[in-house]
């Protein structure tokens, strides 16, 4: 018997749906690379270079980071708000950016590194294959709710860094 995977209660480990018309324009980009490589070691130093989400460490670096963001779809335009970052083993990077490792994992030929994501995001959520596929389809659902709100802004105030 498989549970249901709960909607009420955000997993631990979440992937990142992040509409097109913010490609490209992350803070890293936007702010540039000092404002990132500043921000970002202070996420790792402040984790103690472990991961925020499992406690796990990269084979060849420890830990990456990742920004975390709201999402106000309410708002017109809709708005994507930084609130921080946060630092990640490797292995929950690649679930944040489930997408782009799909493609990823096509481009090199190699069906593991897409399956390694999906079993990583199965076990630090304690989740059967079954609520794995219900959390892919919810996922979709966001995006393409997101995608339909049409062109968004972003809002990096919450979160100036240094
Ligand atoms: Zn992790």
């Amino acid at each position: 018997m498989t549970e249901r995977a709960s909607t009420s209660t955000p997993p631990r480990l979440t992937i990142e749906v992040i509409p097109t018309s913010l490609h490209g324009k992350s803070p890293r980009e936007v702010s540039g690379k000092a404002w990132w490589d500043r921000n970002r070691r202070r996420a790792y130093q402040a984790a103690g270079y472990r991961c925020e989400i499992c406690g796990g460490v990269g084979k060849r670096h420890p830990v990456e980071a990742h920004e975390r963001y709201e999402y106000d779809e309410a708002s017109r335009p809709p708005c994507q708000r930084l609130v921080g970052l946060i630092a990640l083993c490797p292995a929950c990077h690649a679930v944040k950016h489930l997408y782009r490792t799909h493609a990823v994992s096509i481009e090199q030929n190699d069906p593991l590194i897409y399956e390694d994501a999906l079993r990583h995001l199965a076990q630090v959520n304690g989740w059967e294959e079954a609520q794995v596929h219900e959390y892919l389809h919810e996922i979709r659902q966001t995006f393409l709710r997101r995608e339909a709100l049409g062109q968004w802004t972003h809002d990096f105030h919450a979160f100036p860094g240094e």
